[in-house]
């Protein structure tokens, strides 16, 4: 059984928004491989950060819940109940990377999570780490986040194999009622874009970027092809935004046709790209880019483009959030070949924390954080998968916790 603290409070929400009380009980996974040692780690982070910013008085009351290979070791079961239950109860976890094997064996409980949470918004922040081996040229042009609608889109996993008798059926229903013929042997994968997963993303997509300072959202689409999903989603997010946050924002057309091609001050400026598009320009034109809202499967390959600009994938945390909680990680996955052995890099956690600080509004925390990696990777007192890029001696995971904490 999880020991949950009698000093500890839950985190609340109320029409999306975060309650959150000065000693709030955050859950955490540890996963596997190397999960439990850089899940460790971000933990002492995140709580010398905390201490530092606000002393006695914020305190995080972590509470271990098991998932993956140590639940199946301890319960025969890879998401227990308990768990699951924990997990409705206290809404907000912080998770290790957990094995899933392709195409056999169990199901992702990741996956399992989000479901559960209803997690309908993918969010990764991408912003250069100076020192970082990049493929760009000007590498500290990149600040990024990308909201990723997680829920909707071919990703819904209708989906049938040619030969099923549901493509049998779905063939002859667009060959007799709509009159579209296509092969026999045709597999069939449906596209689905509603109004409301598209408002509701595109909202937290604004209040992100009117609370956090950012100057401008993108709106990514395949509209001009797709246009009754893509085109839709497109056309449903500007609609929000200019019924609910009017004064808040300058659309791109507005600026051309009102202000002389020049935003005015303190406006959100709101555009949209066509997806291709979109691909060359984070490439050859970064510093347009900042929040960047797309539907699911445009948002899934971009944020690993957008990844590849700061040059290490070691780096990045993200973040799956609701109206009702959330779960923070690194993007990376469980790195068998350096489990156990202190060799892990542990920053990518660490910024899923510090993303975490932000949706809790602790930001003092959550900028202490963030100094604190740029100053390690900056003096290059990092593990060895910088460190051999760097040409100096690498730290153990340890290590770097160590100095983390030190230089905060
Ligand atoms: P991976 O991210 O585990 O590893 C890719 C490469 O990056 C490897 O060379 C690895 O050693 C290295 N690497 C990754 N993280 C590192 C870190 N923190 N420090 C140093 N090196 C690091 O990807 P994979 O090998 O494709 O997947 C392994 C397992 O992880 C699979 O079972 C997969 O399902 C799972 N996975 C889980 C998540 C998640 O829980 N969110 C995400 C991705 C993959």
């Amino acid at each position: 059984m999880s020991h949950v603290p009698d000093d500890g409070e839950k985190i609340s929400f109320q029409n999306g928004r975060w309650i959150v009380p000065n000693k709030p009980i955050i859950l955490y996974i540890e996963g596997d491989g190397i999960g439990p040692e850089i899940v460790t780690s971000a933990r002492q982070v995140v709580d010398k950060a905390v201490e530092k910013a606000y002393g006695s008085k914020r305190e995080i009351k972590w509470v271990e819940v098991l998932a993956g290979d140590k639940a199946f070791a301890k319960t025969g079961d890879r998401f227990p109940k308990e768990t699951q239950e924990m997990l409705l109860n206290y809404r907000v976890v912080v998770k290790g990377p957990l094995e899933t094997p392709i195409g056999k064996g169990w199901k992702s409980v990741n996956v399992a999570i989000r479901l559960m949470l209803d997690l309908y918004a993918n969010i990764r922040p991408v912003k250069y780490i100076d020192g970082l081996e990049s493929p760009l040229k000007e590498p500290n042009k990149v600040d990024m986040i990308i909201f990723r609608e997680n829920t909707d889109d071919l990703y819904r996993g209708i989906e049938y194999t040619y030969d099923s008798e549901e493509a049998k059926k779905i063939r002859s229903f667009l060959k007799n009622e709509l009159h579209v013929d296509v092969e026999d042997d045709t597999g069939i994968g449906i596209k689905v874009i509603s109004k409301f997963k598209t408002e509701r993303i595109t909202r937290m997509a604004m209040n992100y970027a009117i609370e956090h300072g950012r100057r401008k959202l993108t709106i990514m689409h395949k509209g001009n092809v797709l246009k009754y999903t893509e085109g839709a989603f497109r056309d449903w997010a500007y609609d929000l935004i200019k019924r609910e946050y009017r004064d808040k924002v300058v659309t791109e057309e507005e600026i051309m046709k009102d202000y002389n091609g020049k935003a005015p001050e303190g406006k959100i400026v709101v555009n949209d790209r066509i997806a291709d598009n979109m691909f060359q320009q984070i490439i050859t034109r970064p510093d347009e880019y900042d929040v960047i809202l797309a539907p699911n499967l445009n948002g899934d390959y971009i944020s690993d483009a957008a990844g590849a600009l700061i040059g290490n994938i070691g780096m990045l945390g993200g973040a799956n959030i609701g109206d009702s909680g959330g779960m923070f990680e690194a993007i990376h996955g469980t790195a068998p070949k350096y489990a156990g052995k202190n060799m892990a890099n542990p920053t990518g956690i660490i910024k899923g924390c510090e993303l975490m600080l932000r949706f809790m509004g602790w930001n003092e925390a959550a900028d202490l954080v963030e100094k604190s990696v740029l100053r390690a990777v900056s003096a290059k007192r990092v593990t060895q998968d910088l460190a051999r890029f760097m040409g100096v001696k690498a730290l153990s995971t340890t290590e770097f916790t160590k100095e983390l904490i030190n230089i905060m």
